[in-house]
């Protein structure tokens, strides 16, 4: 008998990858997403599995909805990916951020706690409620120090995934994913918005980029390996709660470094602060620029996983280290330009 497998945000770059790895594994994929605008159906295409997924709109901003998904289908798996993803969009909408990222996910273990006690749960957690806890690595025993109404509501879901296991035992896990990045990473994004303005700078379609605070660091890897992860944490004997990382931590300026010598693209930081600039010395022409509109209210300045517990009991080993991932979104982003 093929399993069911339900993923919330199946619109997005996990669950676009995600759909994919568990339609290779034989499960009968359901994908879910509050828009179903076919604009936005654009990672689907990409992976070529459109119309190997059973696609339902369904907000998780509403009860019935999701109840009658489970009514409807016959559940094995539920993977939450769903949420307001943005964190810097989350001090902008911070009621919708809480109604979707936290309530949402009480709405669907409701669902589970009243349909069938038997359906494993996936939650998507995040690095950024660690935000600026004092441990230099951090991992599951971690203090959180939440920085954002997305990090708060992400904990928030965290938390009630624990205690819908410890009250109810429900198979319910948290994967506290740190940044991850892939082709199919949009646009807002700081890594997909540097590579493609460094590609349309190169080939004359853009002039320069405006970035926020680019001495933050972040522990980056590559989505289509941790989605793997949420899938092993549910094949578990017993739930558990996993950091995935890749232990390592890279500020945004050294990303961009790393980007123009891949890209060939000769510069020189100038300046410090936010009269910082990026200047390309082959024409002098400045190429990236400091905006104070970017910097956030409350910023996370430093994420570093400890993935011992991961290694261990999952087996997990990044494969795609941080030069590996410039290049692979660099090599995609320029096929999609020419
Ligand atoms: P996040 O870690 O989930 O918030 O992922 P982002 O890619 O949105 O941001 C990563 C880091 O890049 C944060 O510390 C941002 O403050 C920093 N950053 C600096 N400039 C920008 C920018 O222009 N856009 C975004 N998204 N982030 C920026």
């Amino acid at each position: 008998m093929k399993k069911t497998a339900l993923i919330t945000g199946v619109l997005g770059q996990d669950g676009a990858y995600l759909a994919d790895f568990l339609i290779k594994k034989k499960y009968v994929v359901i994908g879910t997403d509050k828009s179903k605008n076919p604009k936005k159906m654009w990672r689907l295409n990409k992976l070529k599995i459109k119309n190997k997924i059973i696609f339902k709109k369904i907000n998780i901003e509403n009860q019935r909805e999701i109840n009658k998904i489970l009514n409807d289908y016959k559940i094995n798996e539920i993977y939450n990916l769903a949420a307001q993803s943005y964190v810097f969009g989350s001090f902008f909408n911070p009621i919708q951020t809480a109604n979707i990222t936290a309530i949402g996910t009480l709405r669907i273990l409701e669902a589970i706690r009243k349909k069938n006690l038997k359906i494993k749960f996936y939650q998507a957690s995040s690095s950024e409620m660690f935000g600026n806890t004092k441990t230099k690595k951090q991992s599951e025993n971690s203090n959180f120090d939440p920085q954002s109404p997305y990090a708060i509501s992400k904990l928030f879901a965290h938390f009630l995934t624990k205690n819908y296991r410890k009250s109810y035992g429900i198979f319910a896990v948290s994967g506290i994913l740190f940044n991850h990045e892939s082709p199919l990473r949009s646009d807002e994004f700081v890594t997909k918005k540097i590579i493609n303005g460094l590609i349309k700078i190169k080939n004359k379609k853009q002039n320069y980029i405006e970035l926020g605070n680019i001495n933050a660091k972040r522990d980056w890897g590559y989505s289509k390996e941790y989605v793997e992860q949420m899938w092993k944490m549910l094949q578990l004997r017993k739930p558990n709660d996993f950091v995935i990382a890749t232990g390592k931590s890279y500020s945004i300026k050294e990303f961009i470094n790393i980007c123009t010598k891949y890209l060939k693209i000769q510069t020189r930081w100038v300046g410090s602060g936010v009269k910082l600039k990026l200047v390309n010395l082959e024409n002098k022409k400045v190429i990236i620029k400091i905006n104070k509109k970017f910097f956030r209210p409350s910023e996370v300045n430093h994420t570093e996983g400890n993935i011992s517990k991961a290694k261990k009991l999952l087996k997990w080993k990044p494969k795609i280290n941080f030069k590996k991932l410039v290049k692979l979104m660099i090599d995609a982003e320029m096929e999609n330009f020419s």
